[in-house]
């Protein structure tokens, strides 16, 4: 597969492209303001982008989406329970000092149980609220088979060694604690993770050395 990201200032929040090899079908993740940067890689790569995918929709996650959009015409998936964050984005950005262009209607909300496709790889949506309401796991599977080791696309519901905000409108710990430990959790501990912020790491990594989540389970424990 396909992997490449980017980050820029004031942010630093990751965006993704994923493609095919094959098929040189491809998905963005989170347009954010290092979107130009990351639509030069499809054209120099010739991928056809043919899904934008949000991890949430806080303005940092979708602050590229209107020029990602209308670069690449591919339809927008949410998940329903971002709207508000979603409409909001440019008074948020104004918040942050910073002009942000209005992100166009969202296409698609993330709903039932049916793969998002992109060649030979497939993209199934695990809910992960807690950091914030709408906010999903974007598990990719690496063939057509699904077998394999999937990645994990998390937003920020975990960062190496760190977890979300669940400081914000729309956060609570408890529900973001029960997404990792139950939700990311289930998965593999060879499964990479790629978080919104930051460097990746893996499941197993982080069920042995996250401070916040090992902070959590002994509480629960004790
Ligand atoms: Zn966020
Ligand atoms: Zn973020």
């Amino acid at each position: 597969m396909i992997l490449e990201s980017a980050a820029v200032g004031p942010f630093f929040k990751n965006g993704f492209i994923l493609g095919c090899e094959r098929t040189r079908k491809a998905v963005f993740i989170d347009p954010g303001d290092e979107v130009d940067q990351l639509l030069a890689f499809v054209k120099a790569e010739r991928l056809d982008v043919t899904h934008i995918l949000l991890t949430h929709a806080h303005v940092d996650h979708v602050s590229g989406v209107a020029r990602a959009k209308r670069a690449l015409g591919a339809p927008v998936h949410l998940h329903r329970d971002d709207q508000v964050f979603y409409d909001n984005a440019v008074k948020t950005g104004a918040l942050f000092g910073l002009q942000v262009e209005a992100p166009p209607p969202v296409d698609r909300y993330y709903e039932g149980t049916d793969p998002i496709r992109f060649g030979d790889h497939a993209v199934a949506v695990h809910h992960t609220p807690g950091h914030a309401p709408g906010g999903v796991c974007l598990v990719v599977t690496p063939g057509v088979t699904g077998a394999g080791v999937p990645s994990l696309f998390v937003g920020d519901t975990l960062f190496a060694g760190s977890i979300g905000r669940s400081d914000l409108p729309g956060s609570d710990y408890q529900t973001l604690m029960r997404s990792i430990t139950e939700v990311l959790f289930a998965f593999d501990d060879a499964a990479p993770v790629f978080p919104g912020h930051g460097p990746e790491t893996t499941i197993g990594h982080e069920r042995r050395t996250n401070p916040f989540v090992l902070e959590y389970l002994a509480t629960r424990t004790r």
